[in-house]
């Protein structure tokens, strides 16, 4: 490609993102109350770990002794029918301990409300800075930020870590540059579950919020530590859509590998983003995961952002 196009496709870009800055500002307040479903994740201990879907993304809770544990807030507007949920599935009234997977709206809408209730909030360092400005990102329009300060996380990671919660071990570990530059899998070993935040969506193709640190490669390398640390019936909860297994994980882990390989034949081409789609390299896997125009063009740029100069 020439560095003109590549000028030309940059200003796009730029373009859009400054239409979206301009556009509605994202203001969680008055919403209407979400309709969350609950399903229980441990056979015959009802209540112990439940799966709670409809309030932006997936959400796990875990019943403890002095609150529960949850996996991710939803979205603002979602926040208060989704903390219901929560108590009615464990049995909690207050929530102990939240985990975001990463900083994105739909998964700390909740922080405020934990935070003013004295839950501790748990993430990586880049989310917490996230949370403290007004952030524009590839993954929704508009801005998002500052929070309150009692919304910040109080414990965060730069690498990983660990606790120990209604006598269960519990790891949460950093997958650099995947999805955002400060995205968490959450583990639970005993439990032989996953929770693998932003990089994994059930049925559809990932996003990679190029605007904020992520790019392909981080993505690839996600999927191998998520294949590493898993079995092939390793349950694995995605950012939204059904469970997933170990199995299917390692089987995307191949297809983002090959595509990762493939996209370095179209640099050398000159391709710019619209080729590559064009091209239709995951064709074999439009019917299952739907259209990837947004993620191969997402992909690819930012494969051009690193390799590409001006
Ligand atoms: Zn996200």
């Amino acid at each position: 490609m020439s560095p003109l196009s590549r000028r030309r496709f940059l200003r796009g870009g730029l373009e859009a993102l400054a239409a979206a800055a301009v556009s509605a500002k994202l203001r969680p307040a008055r919403a209407a109350a979400a309709s969350v479903s609950a399903t229980d994740l441990i056979p015959g201990d009802r209540g112990a770990m439940t799966l709670l879907q409809g309030a932006g993304c997936n959400v796990i809770a875990v019943r403890g002794p002095e609150g529960s544990l949850l996996i991710d807030g939803g979205l603002a507007a979602s926040s208060e029918s989704l903390l219901a949920a929560a108590a009615s599935a464990t049995g909690n009234a207050r929530v102990d301990t939240l985990i975001n997977t990463h900083w994105h709206p739909s998964q700390t809408g909740s922080n405020e409300r934990v935070g003013r209730e004295g839950g501790l909030i748990i993430s990586h360092e880049v989310t917490r800075l996230y949370l403290g400005r007004s952030a524009l990102s590839a993954c929704y329009p508009g801005s998002y930020g500052p929070l309150p300060k009692v919304a910040w996380p109080r414990k965060t990671t730069r690498d990983k870590g660990s606790l120990e919660f209604a006598g269960q071990h519990v790891d949460y570990v950093y997958l650099p540059a995947a999805h955002t530059d400060g995205d968490l899998y959450v583990h639970f070993p005993e439990r032989n579950l996953l929770v693998a935040g932003g990089p994994v969506l059930g049925d559809r193709w990932p996003v990679i919020d190029i605007r904020n640190g992520a790019w392909v490669g981080g993505l690839v390398n996600a999927y191998d530590v998520l294949a590493s640390v898993t079995k092939p019936d390793t349950r694995i909860v995605p950012a939204n859509g059904g469970l997933l297994t170990g199995a299917e994980i390692a089987r995307r882990r191949d297809i983002y590998h090959k595509l990762f390989t493939q996209l370095f034949v179209y640099l050398n081409k000159g391709f710019g983003p619209d080729d590559v789609v064009a091209a239709r390299p995951l064709k074999a896997h439009e019917s299952e995961l739907g259209d990837p125009t947004r993620f191969l063009a997402g992909a690819y740029e930012s494969l051009m952002y690193a390799y590409v100069p001006n």
